[in-house]
């Protein structure tokens, strides 16, 4: 078997890039130290495997791997929670990747509330839910931890009603009642931060507000784990469950690896998920809302959650107009996909209730409509013959009550993902069991 070649991005956090400890040629084993974190905002980088380290550049260490023992690491070395909660090199796994020690140490009064966003909010993506379903007592023990370094007494999980087997599987393992488990509506973005806040505590929060100014912090379910594993078991952040999906070889379309060495070449996840198809139309990192194009030559980070194989794209060579979604993806991701399917972009909007906040997009009311016919209507205007939106589902509901009738054709940018899985599109939302 070939050596593999593992590559640790320096900068996979919110902050500063983690600072190279080892150079070319040293040993590492799995667990130990490469890169330590910043004097400023930023996290420390273990090796996921045992190798010889090949090069270091400012942006990235390679290491080739040599026989390493996937069951065990190099353990940590802290003493007291937040020393092993800083060494393990923790960020959030939910895509943002903010460093879990600063987000621990939000001051909340007495009566604040921890709560796991165990949404998993984008469609097709599994790999929260499949670990909560095994590890529902790990994540209760990791929430109890959570609210001791937190020092407060409240701790909620906010979960989709559609996950009957995790919610059971929670509850089962809450024996005593001691966390709430609020059940909430399969719509997109039902995970956005601000939007758990006012499902779950009923307050709206301004677009520029985090969720400690309703007395509040969330960390992803994943998050969680391994900050369990991290105080618990002494194991760095090294591994990261994902989804892999699409055109694959194998029948499944949908499949879970659990604990996929960070560092790993895409290539090597699609093998381990038994091979890409011959044809497709892009590979995609995240999920199909806000995840980006990528390589087979790219590699896992701490951050990644799915691996996506598209279906080919739709072929529709006309005028195009965009309508933009502070949630889904952005306008750039909207135009490379545009220009994949052979469009010309005539025209861009945005929905009125995305607000700019520097280079980034947030929305005052997730998931709730304002409207929105005068957005395509201007769109029309602008010559198109069809709209390409990666609007919410309550909006993409919206546009599909006024674009058709104007005789424009709709696409969304998850289109050649759920085409991939065999999923229904996202078009019109009907209140059906499925959705409750
Ligand atoms: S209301 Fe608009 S900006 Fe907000 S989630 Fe829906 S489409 Fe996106």
């Amino acid at each position: 078997m070939m050596a593999e070649d593992f590559i640790f991005y320096l900068k996979q956090n919110i902050g500063s890039p983690s600072q190279a400890v080892v150079k070319a040629g040293d040993t590492v084993e799995r667990g130990e130290l490469i890169a330590a974190k910043p004097k400023s905002l930023g996290a420390n980088l273990h090796s996921s495997v045992t190798g010889r380290v090949l090069q270091v550049t400012e942006k990235e260490i390679v290491i080739r791997e040599t026989g390493t023992d996937f069951s065990s690491y190099k353990k940590l070395e802290g003493k007291t929670p937040w020393e092993l909660v800083v060494e393990a090199g923790l960020i959030g796994l939910g895509g943002a990747g903010f460093p879990t020690d600063v987000k621990l140490r939000t001051r909340l009064s007495s009566k604040g509330t921890a709560i796991i966003n165990a949404v998993e909010c984008e469609p097709v993506l599994a790999h929260n839910i499949a670990r909560i379903e095994e590890d529902a007592e790990k994540l209760l023990e990791a929430l109890q931890i959570i609210l001791e370094l937190l020092q407060v007494k409240i701790g909620m999980i906010a979960i989709k009603k559609i996950h009957k087997k995790a919610i059971a599987a929670l509850k089962t393992a809450d024996k005593e009642k001691r966390y709430q488990i609020v059940e909430l509506e399969d719509m997109y973005p039902t995970g956005e931060e601000r939007a758990i806040i006012r499902d779950t505590l009923h307050i709206l929060l301004p677009t520029d507000a985090l969720p400690s100014q309703a007395d509040a912090v969330i960390f992803n379910a994943e998050t969680a784990l391994r900050i369990r594993e991290a105080i618990v078991e002494k194991k760095p952040l090294i591994d990261k469950d994902i989804t892999v999906a699409g055109k694959l070889k194998e029948n499944a379309s949908i499949r879970i690896i659990k604990n996929v060495p960070v560092g790993k070449k895409v290539s090597g996840v699609f093998e381990q998920a038994g091979g890409l198809n011959d044809e497709f139309g892009e590979i995609i990192m995240g999920g199909p809302f806000t995840g980006k194009r990528t390589t087979p030559e790219e590699a896992v980070q701490k951050t990644t959650g799915g691996l996506i194989v598209s279906e080919c794209f739709f072929h529709e060579t006309g005028s195009i107009g965009l309508l933009v979604c502070a949630c889904g993806a952005d306008e750039r991701r909207l135009e490379e996909i545009a220009v994949s399917m052979g469009s010309r972009v005539c025209g861009t909007e945005y929905c009125k209730q995305a607000v700019k906040h520097g280079e980034a997009l947030k929305c005052e009311n997730p998931g709730h409509c304002p409207g929105q016919v005068e957005k395509i209507m201007k769109l029309k205007k602008a010559g198109a013959e069809a709209v390409l939106i990666s609007n919410c589902t309550d909006c993409t509901n919206t546009v599909m009550s006024c674009a058709p009738k104007l005789g424009l054709k709709v696409f969304h940018c998850t289109d050649q993902v759920l085409r991939a899985v065999n999923h229904r599109l996202i078009r019109k939302y009907h209140k059906t069991e499925e959705n409750q």
